[in-house]
């Protein structure tokens, strides 16, 4: 069989790699999106790097938009194959899809505004909500830790990975003449210390490994320092400052884990009386969710649930679904803590908040998650004086923040250890993906410190015979 890699090779979106199997299987792992490149992101994401009506499956490790998001575009391209992937997954691309589709509508359609006045003709958006919607009668989900064939020689199973809720690491058993080859496929790796799912767990011995490597060369703080410094920064912003706080973060996941996280703040009694608002319809959707997939959760968030049945809510914490009730909050003068989306600030509710904040020395942002290059969360955090949203520029005064360890993705440390669930001499090949080019050079040097041989970091194009 022959693995290409087409996305988040040497960098961290579009993830997208091609099996095609001595029986001209053709399985995509992923389907993801690239984001954050600004107008060289539209054509590279209309570039797939192969038909889409010859692809029989796509297998998705979670629902993250730089792992799913091509999805509704090759439904919209004639792709009819399946897309497998755990429960929650499916469940989450109903909701993130359509989201993506509407976003691409809406950022089209203010594009097509400028092509006009340029006297230039309209694009045609990559794919619309309806295709994101259509497109997920593709989907079949199953259940974490069963195998499932999808051809006569092929075998799948999930195995949790702690990224996301329903994130797993894929593995592959394919018969081939030659035998049977297994592949494993981490996605992304999550933490030991998420809030709110379980630990990563070891998933079976493979031939050839792809793993990830965002975080190759850093380690993150630990979960208690990360709440201390989220109080910190309220009571700083809100009481000291009486500023407003703007915290850009994933509707899914980092918002629910944030908002727990103030949730058993509140119930320790040492939350500022302020008012917080999630100001995402998404996110709302989202816990609704969360709720229906206990099976994600771990032991902790399941025994406080018998005492506080709603971690995601409590007094003076408000889920914003109107566009009226979003722009109301841009007229208040009080303290308050907006979590809006999305979490590298380059779409979505967040840019309106941080137009409108980001220039007033009272007002601080948090981000909380990684941020890709040239994104505007990279811009902000890299401390430009200036930058643009929206078309209009907008000098930076307010305090900028990070909390790294809120992070979905190990740390190296974190991620080596998770690998160590393989037996290193078993592995043919182990090719590093998803991370910046630098990041993955360390991780390679860290992974070969702990026994790991025969390590690629394959770039865009690169093909191998397994
Ligand atoms: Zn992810």
């Amino acid at each position: 069989m022959i693995i290409k890699f087409l996305g988040a090779a040497r960098e961290v979106t579009g993830s997208k790699h091609l099996i095609i199997t001595q029986k001209n299987k053709k399985i995509l792992l992923d389907c993801g999106m690239y984001q954050g490149k600004g107008i060289e992101t539209d054509s590279l994401n209309r570039d797939l790097g192969f038909d889409p009506q010859e692809i029989d499956h796509i297998i998705l490790s979670h629902a993250h938009i730089d792992h799913s998001g091509l999805i509704p575009y090759m439904y919209k391209l004639g792709f009819r194959g399946s897309v497998i992937c755990t429960n929650a997954t499916r469940d989450l691309c109903a909701i993130l899809l359509a989201d993506s589709g509407a976003i691409h509508e809406s950022d089209t359609a203010r594009f097509n505004v400028k092509r006009k006045k340029q006297g230039l003709p309209p694009i045609e958006t990559i794919y619309t909500r309806k295709d994101a919607v259509n497109s997920m009668q593709l989907f079949i989900g199953v259940a974490y830790d069963r195998k499932f064939y999808i051809d006569e020689n092929t075998k799948v199973k999930f195995t949790n990975s702690g990224h996301m809720l329903g994130s797993s690491v894929v593995s592959l058993e394919v018969a081939e003449t030659d035998g049977v080859k297994k592949i494993a496929f981490t996605g992304d790796i999550g933490r030991n210390s998420n809030k709110i799912l379980r630990e990563p767990t070891p998933f079976p011995q493979a031939d050839y490994l792809i793993t990830e490597a965002t975080y190759g060369d850093r380690l993150h703080k630990t979960t208690k320092e990360a709440r201390d410094e989220l109080l910190h920064v309220i009571k700083h912003t809100c009481l000291e400052k009486k500023g407003k706080l703007i915290i850009p973060s994933f509707s899914v996941g980092r918002t629910q884990e944030i908002v727990y996280t103030m949730n058993q703040m509140f119930n320790d009694g040492i939350l500022p009386r302020i008012d917080i608002f999630v100001d995402s319809p998404l996110a709302v959707n989202a816990t609704e969710i969360f709720r229906m997939h206990p099976e994600c959760f771990n032991d902790e968030i399941l025994h406080e649930m018998h005492m506080d049945p709603d971690p995601f809510g409590f007094d003076r914490l408000y889920y914003v679904r109107s566009v009226t009730d979003s722009k109301k909050i841009n007229y208040r003068s009080e303290p308050c803590v907006v979590i809006s989306a999305s979490g590298m600030m380059e779409a979505g509710r967040v840019k309106h908040h941080l137009a409108n904040t980001i220039s007033n020395f009272r007002n601080s942002i948090l981000a909380v998650g990684y941020c890709a290059p040239r994104t505007l969360g990279a811009k902000i955090l890299r401390g430009d004086h200036e930058v643009s949203i929206h078309g209009f520029k907008h000098p930076v005064r307010a305090e900028i923040f990070r909390i790294d360890s809120y992070s979905g993705h190990g740390d190296y440390n974190e991620m080596g250890e998770y690998l160590d669930c393989q037996i290193k001499d078993r592995l043919k090949k182990t090719f590093i993906v998803h991370g910046e080019y630098e990041p993955q050079q360390a991780f390679k040097q860290h992974l070969e410190s702990k026994g790991f041989s025969n390590i690629e970091i394959p770039e865009k194009g690169d093909w191998f015979e397994l």
